[in-house]
């Protein structure tokens, strides 16, 4: 059996791991247009910062890589020719397989304004775009960053960390509006004032000047002109959809695959950021931007891949982060409504965040230390916890389990309920219940 996989990122990487488990013989080509091959996406916010190095940046070693016996190529995919098995690389060499699986992610949408395509216009995708920042970084003195959703924080805390001056550009009144309420909002605000970032509400970036092909300032709609070195944007993520195209591989916002991850095509899989994935829980098929589902995702496409059939069961997706320098926990659905500033789906992202549930919210803490519970009938729909992590992983448990938290459900509604204590208290109960 020979298996080929494109793109080396956690999806792809996760299902070679997967297929060794069952077939030691089969042949194994990974191909990745990324010079970098496989390191960590979401380390490059820390990257930025200073806080991780190069080495970091990998999950795995090269002994890792011997271990599974599978060959890396670079290169681009440029066609797939479904019925020949095969695939066009650089728009010139063939190889073939008989299981594929695609794995090649998705890619900032662009921004589209004048002067876009000047040097100094930066997005956050790849390790390339963060040694690129890094590099505009050291003789650069202002930047200005477009955007929502966690990367557009992840680059204002980078180009901080190196010493540059930050304006923050918001189309709306507040920050990630669709998943984060006014206090969330007006917390996280607060802390990038206090860092020194120069907040614009209500702000539409009109053109990007340039001076000798270079950023050199910036203006909005209003006419207000802002100078800068560097204009940083991350207004939302598309999956890589132009290899598909053509292919008669059924697509919607992603690549449809089953719960098996395999898509129209028995023999083509897909997963990670450009699979969007049926959840026989829901009955619907959503995008995710999370390592997490990338990974298990990747995994038992790997094992259908290799002949053993396995279902991906879709958790409630879950992130931890930081914003403004505060962690902060997502999980399960917790937004409703748009946001101006991210179109789609971000980096970091779930689209299940925003469902609209038929629940009511619990909250405390309005300082840092901060929680918000979403309550559904009889069951925690969503947590956002924002300082203090200590509920964090009960909360992800107890979300991910169903727990029945009928006996709290009253208190947990009451005005000022000790909303952590009396979490804390069942988490004990319900764990033991649960046998974790
Ligand atoms: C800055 C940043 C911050 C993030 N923060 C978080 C976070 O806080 N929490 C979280 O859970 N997730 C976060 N994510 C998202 C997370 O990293 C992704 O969900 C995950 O990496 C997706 O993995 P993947 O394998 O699907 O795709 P990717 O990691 O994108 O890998 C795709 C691979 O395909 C290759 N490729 C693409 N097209 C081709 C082609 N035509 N030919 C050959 N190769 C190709 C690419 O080079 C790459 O190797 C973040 C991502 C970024 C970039």
């Amino acid at each position: 059996m020979k298996y080929v996989i494109i793109g080396a990122g956690v999806a792809g990487y996760a299902a070679i791991e997967a297929i060794r488990t069952v077939d030691q013989a089969g042949e194994i080509i990974m191909i990745s247009n990324d010079p970098h091959g496989y390191y960590s996406r979401p380390g490059l916010a820390y990257y930025l910062t200073g806080e991780l190095h190069d080495k970091s940046l990998y999950p795995r070693t090269q002994e890792d890589y011997k271990r599974l016996k599978f060959s890396f190529l670079k290169g681009n995919v440029t066609r797939i020719l479904r019925s020949e098995h095969a695939l066009e690389i650089d728009g010139k060499s063939r190889l073939t397989y008989d299981k594929l699986l695609i794995a090649v992610g998705a890619r900032a949408l662009p921004l589209e304004v004048p002067g876009s395509k000047l040097d100094g216009v930066v997005k956050l995708d790849h390790l390339a775009d963060a040694k690129n920042i890094l590099k505009l970084a050291k003789s650069g003195k202002t930047a200005v960053v477009v955007g929502g959703g966690i990367t557009a924080l992840e680059l204002t805390e980078g180009l901080l960390a190196r010493g540059m001056n930050v304006h923050y550009l918001l189309r709306g009144d507040r920050y990630w509006s669709n998943v984060l309420d006014q206090h969330e909002s007006t917390v996280v605000q607060g802390r990038l004032q206090a860092e020194g970032v120069e907040l614009h509400h209500h702000a539409e970036l009109a053109e990007i000047i340039g001076k000798k092909n270079r950023v050199s300032a910036i203006r909005l709609e209003d006419g207000k002109i802002i100078k800068c070195d560097m204009l940083a944007y991350a207004i939302g993520i598309r999956p890589c959809l132009e290899l598909v195209q053509g292919t008669e591989l059924t697509l919607d916002r992603g690549i449809l695959a089953d719960e098996h991850l395999q898509t129209n095509d028995p023999d083509i899989f897909a997963a990670g950021d450009v699979a969007q994935v049926f959840d026989p829980l829901s009955g619907r098929a959503v995008l995710d931007s999370l390592w997490n589902p990338a990974r298990d995702q990747g995994y038992v496409a790997g094992m259908n891949m290799a002949g053993r059939k396995t279902a991906y069961l879709k958790s409630p997706p879950f992130n931890v982060t930081r914003l403004a320098g505060l962690t902060t926990t997502i999980i399960g659905t917790v937004g409703h409504g748009q946001d101006k500033d991210v179109v789609g789906i971000a980096r970091g992202d779930s689209e299940t965040w925003r469902d609209l549930p038929d629940a009511i919210e619990a909250q405390s803490g309005f300082d840092i230390n901060h929680m918000r519970l979403v309550i559904g009938g009889k069951t925690l729909i969503g947590a956002i916890l924002m300082g203090d992590q200590k509920l964090s992983w009960p909360l992800q448990k107890m979300i991910a389990g169903g727990a029945d938290i009928s006996p709290i459900r009253e208190k947990l509604l009451m005005p000022e309920a000790p909303i952590a204590d009396l979490i804390a208290d069942f988490w004990v109960a319900w764990r033991a219940q649960a046998a974790l």
